[in-house]
């Protein structure tokens, strides 16, 4: 998963697009990229780490131009490396070029066998280096054309911002598994994988780019270049569920009213009685909240204090440090909890890393049950288009246990497990008013085994 932006205006734009990653940071803070084009040359630079430590000093400074695009980059595995940090340079008949993509194509490998038969030389080994190589061996009349014709050779999920020398062209694939939306203030246009960018920047959401869409971004504007037909929607129900912050917007709903509504069925789905109701922060709150109103229980969030020392621990490439972040992530006010009855509830249970800890500290404050309520359905199968969990298939729990709830709940430590069900969690969704959308618009793979692309 990762986080792009692109932005064209009639000012130096360094300073925007670092304010605008920074909306992007929890889409993956293992490197930051940023590259900006004044007319004449590329001003680029890039690091391992998160923003704040990648542009420290004069740095942004040193980087004029009123065009550029950004990177955030996450992988669940820290098998991460230098040479894999984005923006990727490649060259299109002399003339560089640089791309930002969130996404994962299913047919990398043929791809870059096809670019090594004609003798080019890769220097990453991530898909993304693979599509830049195939744009730049693509014959055409000019860079837009090179582009489109590409785009058909990828298979999977992608939305991309690309920078040649002036212009910035944005792409996402004709499923639409991850967010990209357009933007505007004052002469100037933003492309960015979520809404709260804009936010951060006072401009206002122009649209969305549409599946199948790729787009110029020019001095008056986006323009369509090309839109190639979209007969399915996939967009990925894991983005609503977990990913995007809580405050963006895709399809014209706002994460956080989906994972509260989220929160209402799952009550209504699995009922649970308790003295309080606790959504683990950040990303279970949402789902909490809704759970409580429902229910009428009170809400919890009070008794725990969530640090702000750790940002997001499923991320840390160590079990180890994943455990100790969870410890520091949150402080458990043992006078609240000693004897009650209480309602966790989570967005998601991947690993259990989370879940199994949290529920250990609860039980030593002295808690008298734990019932776990999860606002999605048992993640049982690995995601090919952009989480990555391929490369953790086999730590996840819920596949570990064929999905048997019960054996799940005995893992965790859990006194009742209830899920939320697939039918409930597109529901939650498709109900809050918006574009029309059916169920059959969303990506469930790993959840349902229905994966959309064969990988
Ligand atoms: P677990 O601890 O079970 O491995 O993962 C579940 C927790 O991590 C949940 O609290 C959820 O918010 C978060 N989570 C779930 N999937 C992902 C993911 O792909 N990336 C990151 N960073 N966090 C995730
Ligand atoms: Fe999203 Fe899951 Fe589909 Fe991956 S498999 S795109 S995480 S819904
Ligand atoms: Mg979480």
């Amino acid at each position: 998963m990762c986080g792009i932006l692109g932005m064209l205006a009639p000012y130096n734009i360094a300073q925007d697009l670092y304010t605008g990653l920074y909306g992007l940071q929890h889409r993956g803070k293992e490197s930051a990229g940023i590259v900006t084009y004044d007319g004449i040359n590329c001003w680029h630079h890039a690091d391992m780490g998160e923003i704040a430590m990648v542009f420290r000093g004069d740095i942004l400074k040193n980087m004029p131009g009123p065009v550029g695009i950004a990177h955030n980059r996450y992988s669940t595995t820290g098998e991460s490396e230098p040479r894999n940090i984005q923006p990727i340079r490649d060259l299109w008949h002399g003339q560089e070029f640089w791309v930002a993509h969130n996404g994962n194509i299913v047919n990398s490998d043929d791809l870059r066998k096809w670019c090594q038969g004609r003798g080019a030389i890769l220097e990453t080994t991530s898909d993304t280096g693979v599509m830049a190589k195939i744009i730049s061996l693509t014959g055409a009349s000019s860079f837009e054309e090179a582009v489109i014709t590409a785009f058909p050779r990828f298979r999977g999920a992608f939305s991309m911002v690309i920078l040649y020398m002036g212009r910035i062209i944005a792409l996402r694939d004709t499923f639409g598994f991850r967010p990209l939306s357009l933007g505007q203030k004052d002469g100037a246009y933003f492309v960015a994988s979520e809404t709260g960018v804009f936010s951060h920047l006072r401009a206002k959401l122009l649209r969305e780019v549409e599946p199948g869409e790729v787009i110029l971004l020019g001095p008056m504007g986006p323009i369509t270049l090309k839109k190639f037909s979209s007969p399915e929607k996939k967009f990925c129900i894991f983005e609503y569920i977990y990913f995007l912050r809580p405050d963006a917007k895709v399809f014209g709903r706002r994460a956080r009213t989906v994972r509260e509504r989220m929160g209402e069925l799952l009550f209504l789905e699995h009922p649970a009685q308790g003295d309080f109701v606790l959504g683990i922060p950040d990303s279970g709150e949402d789902a909490g909240r809704g759970f409580a109103n429902i229910s009428r229980i009170p809400n919890g969030r009070k008794v725990i204090l969530r640090t702000h020392l750790t940002s997001r621990t499923f991320i840390e490439p160590i079990q180890e440090l994943r455990e100790r972040g969870v410890e520091l992530k949150f402080v458990f006010f043992e006078e609240n909890i000693l004897g009650k009855n209480i309602i966790i509830i989570d967005d998601s249970l991947v690993r259990g890393t989370t879940l199994k800890k949290f529920i250990a500290r609860l039980r030593d404050a002295g808690a008298a049950r734990i019932d776990v309520r999860i606002s999605s359905p048992p993640y049982r199968f690995p995601c090919h288009y952009g989480i990555d969990t391929d490369k953790i298939a086999s730590e996840l729990s819920a596949a570990r246990y064929q999905g048997n709830i019960e054996e799940i709940k005995k893992w965790i430590g859990a006194d009742s497990l209830g899920y939320l069900s697939i039918e409930n969690a597109t529901k939650a969704i498709i109900e809050i008013p918006g574009e029309t959308l059916g169920p059959s618009d969303f990506c469930t793979a790993c959840f349902t085994g229905n994966y959309p692309i064969p990988g």
